[in-house]
């Protein structure tokens, strides 16, 4: 076993080959116009290959498969318990070719190794596993009705659907979608990022070794024009979506004004971590709360984002968090001791530097705030923290990078009514050793998910995963996932 350095993932990394077409009705192709687009790596600035830019033939052409492959049932027909086959080589493939897929996704989006070796791709892996072993145990209803009635409620799949996903946990986010939709039995057309599109690339075809038939998962890379086409396509009947609240905002536009498909959004955060006077562990807290705004950069929709911290406790929870956000240096994305990475390009470094800039004036910055490694080429940030006001800017609008807010409140009901200001309810956290307390204010906070305790916990796919208020609607993870790529039918029977 060869040791695993930089140096061992910087050959590996020369050695890799990469595809950068379309996967569209069971093979690659270029785009139909020929049209590319350059896929940079943020580690130092690198082009790493030439990516298909597909545009409305690719996206009709993919829509086309996908709804071909649908209406013929060569998936949808099969017995759950065959589709639970395919889809559990198809994790296998991914766990055969971690290395690989772990690689590209560092490469493309400047997230560590050791992240992407340990959270991502098994994590996608494992997601589709979970979806192919609970397809064959969900089943439908019978439902009272009149004597004469026999009742039945099922589920169907939708058709075609079309996932458009981000660049944060680009293969990871994209099987959070992909894997409870094929595992109903739909067809897929999945658009990743234009900024980290090499993973979803590479999948396509480990989809098909595993047996998923031609046109039933289909890859377009694209820049938002694809995702745009996607949306207001007459024929995709679900787009699932993670990104900025902006877009899911058209994107619900755009089903309006086509055919109303059904959209499912996964959007923005500005999470609020709230730590009492009786906090059970302070470093422990302490250490959570660097990790809830630095792992991954910061460009984590749950990002822990808004520290709020009672007054009684803050000097001293402060030197806390200020030693350990000295522990988050920015290094070489291949080096397996790296905890932060590379932001994943120029415009998202530019922006984070912008709100960088806006909280130097009217915020105090307690580390951090600069831009660091410039020489390599790439894009990385030093973890920053700001002590802040509520009406600050940074305190306020997602900036998904290493930028941490930390507020002071005076009494509990303070802490609930900053936690729930936002536009904003995917995540919360509240830390106290009072089994009241704790409950209470988990009821009182606006938010898919409360942590008491700690942070980012539940790893497993058990947990619903989605947002209140601005950060979207629908779920991912868990069987209620699967709500979203079926609809449910009524069908009555009459016996006399
Ligand atoms: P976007 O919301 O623009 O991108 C998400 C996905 O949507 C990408 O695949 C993108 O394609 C696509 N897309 C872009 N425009 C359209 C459109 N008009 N119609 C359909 N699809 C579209 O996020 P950004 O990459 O621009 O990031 C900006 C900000 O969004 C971040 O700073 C962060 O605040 C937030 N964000 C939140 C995420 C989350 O997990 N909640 C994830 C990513 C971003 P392409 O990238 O190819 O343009």
């Amino acid at each position: 076993m060869p040791q695993q350095d930089l140096a061992f993932w910087q050959s590996r990394a020369a050695a890799l080959a990469i595809e950068g077409r379309a996967f569209i009705d069971g093979s690659y192709r270029d785009s139909a116009s020929g049209r590319q687009f350059d896929c940079i790596s943020p580690i130092d600035g690198r082009r790493l290959t030439a990516i298909a830019d597909c545009a409305a033939a690719d996206v009709d052409a993919a829509v086309a498969a996908a709804r071909r492959s649908f209406e013929a049932r060569e998936w949808a027909g099969l017995k759950p318990r065959e589709r639970k086959k395919t889809l559990l080589r198809f994790a296998a493939l991914i766990r055969q070719h971690a290395e690989e897929l772990a690689l590209l996704e560092t490469l493309d989006a400047g997230k560590p190794i050791g992240d992407t070796t340990s959270v991502d791709i098994p994590g996608a892996a494992y997601c589709v596993e979970w979806y192919a072993e609970a397809i064959d145990k969900v089943g439908g209803e019978v439902v009272p009705a009149d004597p004469h009635l026999v009742g039945l409620v099922t589920r169907e799949p939708v058709g075609v659907v079309a996932c458009v996903v981000p660049w944060n946990f680009p293969l990871l986010m994209a099987a959070w979608k992909f894997a409870p939709a094929l595992a109903a039995g739909n067809s897929v057309v999945l658009k990743p990022s234009e900024k980290s599109p090499l993973t979803a690339i590479r999948v396509a075809a480990l989809a098909l070794e595993a047996g998923v038939p031609p046109g039933v998962f289909n890859v377009v890379p694209g820049g938002g024009e694809a995702g745009k086409l996607l949306a207001l396509h007459m024929d995709v009947d679900c787009l699932a979506f993670t990104g900025s609240t902006a877009v899911g905002k058209q994107i619900m536009q755009y089903a309006g004004q086509s055919n109303l498909k059904r959209v499912w959004l996964e959007l923005g955060g500005k999470s609020p971590n709230i730590v009492l006077p009786d906090c059970p562990d302070f470093d422990r807290a302490a250490r959570s709360a660097a990790g809830a705004i630095f792992y991954n950069m910061g460009e984590m929709c749950t990002a822990g984002s808004r520290l709020l911290v009672h007054r009684d406790i803050k000097e001293m929870f402060l030197d806390k968090v200020l030693e350990q956000a000295a522990q988050w240096k920015p290094g070489h994305p291949l080096d397996p001791n790296t905890a932060m990475g590379a932001i994943v390009d120029q415009i998202q470094l530019d922006r984070v530097l912008g709100y960088i800039e806006a909280g130097r004036a009217e915020s105090r910055l307690l580390c951090g705030g600069t831009r660091t490694l410039s020489d390599s080429g790439g894009f990385y940030i030093e973890p920053t923290v700001f002590d802040a006001r509520p009406e600050h800017r940074i305190a306020r609008e997602e900036i998904f990078g290493p930028v941490l807010s930390v507020i002071g409140f005076d009494d509990l009901d303070q802490a609930i009514g900053l936690a729930n200001d936002s536009e904003y309810g995917l995540a919360a956290a509240v830390w106290t050793q009072n089994l009241t307390t704790a409950h209470e204010v988990s009821r009182r906070l606006r938010a898919g998910t409360v942590w008491v305790n700690c942070y980012d916990e539940g790893g497993d796919m058990n947990f619903p995963f989605g947002g209140y208020k601005q950060s979207g609607n629908g779920r991912d993870k868990s069987l209620h996932a699967l709500e979203k790529y079926t609809e449910l039918k009524s069908t009555l029977l009459r016996l006399r």
